[in-house]
């Protein structure tokens, strides 16, 4: 059966009564060599394990099953717990957990299904759960790689380079954890319903140590998220609530000064390494006081 067939795809959905929730960024994959080409680049393999977010009518979750060892699938959606069994009924390394992924223990759940073994992760990303998703699979620390599509702006956003209009916070945050790129496009028209928006594969590879160095993990990004919060400001306004009371203004350009930026420099053009220099730096100081 090609879950992705449009036709295949209506037959099933309408003899389960099933309709499409937009709230619940239902827009399933119509190229199979979309799925093919993901599961070939998951990370998945044998030997291992794969969560999978969302697997809707099971296109991808067929092919995850076809490379490896065992496949866990997080769906919210109860409607679509029938449908799954009888598309997925060839495959009995393949398990659903009806839930709701972002009130799931990732971590646990990982160590309950696959134990000590190599675990990824893989999904079509429901749109209207990105940042929560990514953040959760990133924070369980449960995956050695996360392959997920999402809205293209979004990938780029997280692969952003410093000084460019798409850095942001979440760059900073999930470049802070993991080696992100993206590997390949997938346009609109490769979903039913079709999305207003072209998507994008993301390939993320957790680190085993943050990208940089820092003392204060929680001022680092309380000071990156006051710099994005007014990024057309220069730094030193744009850091004035969380550093204003205590250094004064005058108190942050000598920081910024200190770790050798511009005074006039503005956040987003600041490296992960510029923060964590920042933040020590605010910390010592801070600490003096
Ligand atoms: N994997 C399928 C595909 O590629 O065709 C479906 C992807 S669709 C973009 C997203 C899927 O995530 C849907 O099946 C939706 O019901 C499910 N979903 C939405 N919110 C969820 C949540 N919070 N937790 C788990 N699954 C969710």
């Amino acid at each position: 059966m090609n879950l992705c067939d449009i036709d295949v795809i209506r037959t099933v959905l309408a003899k389960h009564g099933f309709h499409f929730s937009k709230s619940l960024g239902q827009n399933f994959l119509t190229d199979v060599s979309v799925p093919q080409r993901i599961a070939a680049m998951s990370g998945a393999a044998e030997a291992g394990g794969v969560v999978e977010v969302g697997p809707g009518m099971g296109c991808l979750t067929a092919e995850l099953c076809r490379v490896a060892g065992r496949v866990v699938a997080v769906e919210l959606d109860r409607a679509l717990l029938p449908v799954l069994d009888e598309t997925l009924a060839e495959f009995d390394n393949f398990e659903v957990v009806q839930g709701d992924v972002l009130a799931l223990d990732l971590a646990a759940l990982c160590k309950e299904k696959f134990g000590d073994g190599r675990v990824v992760a893989c999904a079509n990303l429901p749109y209207y759960i990105t940042t929560p998703a990514i953040t959760a699979l990133l924070d369980s620390r449960a995956f050695d790689q996360i392959t997920v599509m999402v809205q293209k702006e979004v990938a780029q956003r997280i692969c952003a380079a410093p000084g460019t209009a798409a850095y942001s916070a979440f760059s900073i945050y999930v470049q802070y954890r993991a080696a992100a790129e993206i590997l390949f496009d997938v346009p609109a028209d490769c979903f039913v319903p079709r999305p207003k928006v072209d998507s994008a594969v993301l390939r993320l590879t957790p680190l085993a140590q943050p990208a940089v160095e820092t003392q204060d993990e929680k001022l680092f990004f309380s000071l990156v998220r006051a710099a994005f919060n007014m990024r057309r400001k220069t730094l030193v306004n744009a850091l004035g609530p969380v550093l204003g009371d205590r250094l004064g203004k005058d108190g942050i350009a000598a920081l910024i000064e200190s770790v050798g930026l511009d005074v006039r420099v503005r956040g987003e053009r600041l490296s992960l390494a510029d923060y964590a220099r920042l933040a020590d730096a605010a910390a010592a100081k801070l600490a003096q006081r």
